[in-house]
């Protein structure tokens, strides 16, 4: 249908009915199915779990009363939240973000997409593009990490891959969600417009720019105005200055909570206000179903303001397709579920989020005959599908010892010795130990079961929980050779795990095919190539520690000390931005990640050192694989602009590539770098690029990178 259609259609249509296209309702119930029928209700969420089996049909069901039975036959939404895959999982976000490869990224969200649909599902709640700088935020999970530049990047290949296979994707949640105070989840934020323009709100102007039909407005307070009534981020910012034209969703009960956060007095006033921010949809709740018609008799709300919010839910329901194409096959669902090509997916999306943090020579493990494979995570195939796992096929999952078993040429030994990463019972460690200590190598599966991170699941210490560092111990004392291979939906805190192992890998929460993925890397039929999307604190006291912060008046001194011994005089030298007791910097920094091969740089150029409005550079540099294996470097690019009207990051991450060398071989790679990526929000908050001296940084990770100077002028 054409726009004109679509207003045409607007214009047959009752008040009853627009405000059954801004309801969206929960569950596949007969009362739904009603409203349904009197074309009060246009978006079904959660239609059901596809081993219930049959729910193709379920939709078509549904469907067919909305097309065949209602007045004006409006096709439905059917929602529901396909984070990261289906029935096949893969890693949590984190963990793809992990592998800098947006080609795969964009392939996976596709292959999901493609299961999904084929039960029915046409609109997907991904992805999150919310800046994640704070571990303790179980939210964490679903987040590409901490730098806008990755969110941005990543969520763009999502928003590709979703909306190419025939879902409509949700840029999620709008805005500022991740800044959460204290990682506490639903928690307020507070971040001035300049910041939120600068670091949370690129990444769903690149979703917007890719083309995304929804976006989702969040549950938090954003300097005191709730998100999601929050008219100057929705009305102004993504309707106004971006110019989206796709439907804007609350988040579940958002619009309620708009009571709750003490933004409305009572539902109408919170149905109005939501509305006039640019909310054009409620999730689950029912103030617009309540109150709207009121709201217009009362000339409080005007009729303008419910036209555009229904013209947006038409919009996406047309450039889907599905007022021609409302059925979905049925019969089919298993024939596009864990086929061979989304196994495949999977299985390399899980192999190149792996982040290799340590190794001493270790890995690939070698000259091994007898090996320990010791702790709660290595056989738990509910807990490696991470945290959006509710469609997820247990089984077929492949755990690390499932795949260990089928293909390591030696004796294994299983031990959990823990039941869950939180058991605390140690009765059954002495057995492990006493495997490690006959083993020529042990691998230990340590971190966090499923549930400790995503929606509302929040830390306050990182640690290890359970008696995992108890077992670590144990384990580490008796073990000839120590392997960590930690599965957890945030970063750890991980001095201890660093101190006693001889190799650490962190596979995140991998999904269906990681066992696979990790064994092949352990015994190295595959090499490592995941770089961290985040930075990992040393302790939950440095919380929030990461790349993009600003320099302050009185950085830390280059190898500051750490601590003041007793009896020191108070020296005025030292009054520099650090701790007594801890060092400034994160343990693990953004971007690091090892490989069983050396990768070399040297010999950066750029085309020119000045450059101007409109203008580029192009930066080179040479990258040589000095090491014995073939493998895969992520090249990753950074600058900072040295002096600016409000200050700018130490660091930001610009650009990455994937390179694949042999080993021996060297190649040049060159980025071209446009004046469009050093433009920023200045201290009037308008996008500007401002002249003066810029570092640009390549390397292999952020803290070690060549670097050279240009200006812009
Ligand atoms: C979550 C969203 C999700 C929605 C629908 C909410 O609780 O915050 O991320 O998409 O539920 O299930």
């Amino acid at each position: 249908m054409t726009e004109q259609d679509l207003s045409n259609l607007l214009q047959r249509m009752t008040l009853p009915e627009k405000i059954g296209q801004m309801y969206s309702a929960h569950a596949p119930t007969d009362e739904n199915l009603k409203m349904v029928e009197e074309g009060r209700l246009g978006t079904l969420l959660n239609i059901g779990h596809w081993n219930e089996g049959g729910l193709a049909a379920r939709c078509n069901r549904f469907q067919r009363v909305a097309v065949e039975k209602s007045r004006l036959g409006i096709p439905l939404l059917f929602g529901r939240d396909v984070i990261h895959g289906y029935r096949t999982t893969l890693p949590i976000p984190l963990g793809q973000a992990a592998s800098f490869d947006e080609a795969l990224v964009e392939e996976g969200a596709a292959a999901a997409a493609r299961e999904a649909r084929a039960h029915g599902q046409n609109w997907t709640f991904a992805p999150m593009v919310d800046v994640s700088r704070d571990p303790r935020w179980g939210r964490i999970a679903e987040s590409c990490g901490e730098e806008p530049e990755m969110n941005a990047r990543m969520g763009a290949a999502m928003v590709r891959g979703f909306q190419g296979a025939g879902m409509a994707s949700c840029a999620k949640h709008y805005a500022g969600y991740g800044a959460a105070e204290a990682g506490r989840d639903y928690n307020t934020t507070w971040i001035p417009e300049n910041h939120l323009r600068n670091v949370y709100l690129p990444p769903f102007e690149a979703c917007v720019k890719a083309g995304v039909k929804t976006v989702m407005s969040a549950f938090n307070d954003l300097n005191g105005v709730p998100t999601s009534g929050n008219a100057l981020t929705i009305r102004q910012i993504l309707k106004g200055e971006w110019g989206f034209n796709g439907l804007v969703v609350s988040d579940w009960g958002a619009v309620d909570e708009l009571i709750t956060h003490g933004y409305a007095a009572d539902g109408a006033e919170a149905a109005l206000r939501a509305i006039r921010a640019g909310v054009d949809m409620e999730m689950v709740t029912t103030q617009y179903e309540t109150h709207v018609e009121k709201l217009l008799a009362s000339g409080a709300l005007t009729m303008t303001l419910v036209d555009d919010a229904v013209m947006r839910v038409l919009r996406v329901k047309n450039e889907l397709g599905l007022f021609e194409n409302p059925y979905v096959p049925e019969g089919v669902e298993d024939e596009n579920a864990n086929t061979a090509a989304t196994r495949a997916i999977a299985r390399r999306a899980a192999e190149e989020s792996c982040v290799l943090l340590k190794n001493d020579g270790l890995l690939p493990l070698a000259n091994v005959k007898r090996l320990a494979v010791i702790g709660p995570l290595a056989d738990a195939p509910e807990e490696q599908v991470g945290c959006w796992s509710m469609d997820a096929e247990y089984a077929t999952v492949v755990t690390p010892l499932a795949a260990l078993r089928e293909t390591f040429d030696g004796d294994i030994s299983y031990f959990p010795a823990l039941k869950t990463s939180r058991d605390t019972d140690e009765s059954q460690f002495a057995e492990a130990v006493a495997a490690a200590e006959k083993a020529d190598a042990t691998v230990m599966f340590l971190g966090e079961e499923a549930l400790l991170s995503g929606e509302a699941h929040c830390r306050a210490y990182l640690d290890f929980p359970g008696a995992q560092t108890q077992l670590l111990e144990a384990v580490a004392k008796k073990a000839k050779r120590l392997c960590v291979v930690v599965m957890a939906g945030r970063p750890l805190i991980m001095g201890r795990v660093a101190e006693l192992a001889n190799a650490i890998l962190y596979a995140w929460h991998p999904g269906n095919m990681g066992g696979g993925a990790v064994a092949d890397l352990l015994l190295g039929r595959a090499v490592p190539s995941g770089k961290l999307p985040v930075s990992f604190p040393h302790c939950e006291g440095q919380i929030p520690v990461y790349m993009g912060r600003r320099n302050t008046g009185r950085p830390t001194p280059e190898g500051a000390r750490v601590g003041v011994p007793p009896g020191t005089p108070l020296d005025p030298k030292g009054f520099t931005s650090t701790y007594m007791d801890c060092d400034v910097n994160p343990f693990y920094e953004f971007g690091f990640g090892l490989s069983y091969t050396t990768f070399e740089y040297a010999g950066l150029e750029l085309s020119r050192a000045r450059v101007s409005a409109g203008g580029s550079l192009a930066a080179s540099v040479t990258l040589r694989n000095a090491g014995n294996c073939d493998a895969t470097e992520v090249v990753q690019l950074y600058i900072r602009d040295h002096a600016a009207s409000v200050t700018r990051p130490l660091k930001e991450l610009k650009d990455f590539k994937r390179v694949f060398l042999k080993a021996g071989e060297s190649c040049r790679v060159t980025f071209e770098l446009t004046t469009g990526q050093l433009e920023f929000y200045n201290a009037e908050n308008r996008l500007a690029l401002e002249p003066g001296a810029f570092t640009l940084f390549i390397g292999g990770a952020s803290p070690s990178c060549l670097s050279a100077a240009f200006a812009v002028v």
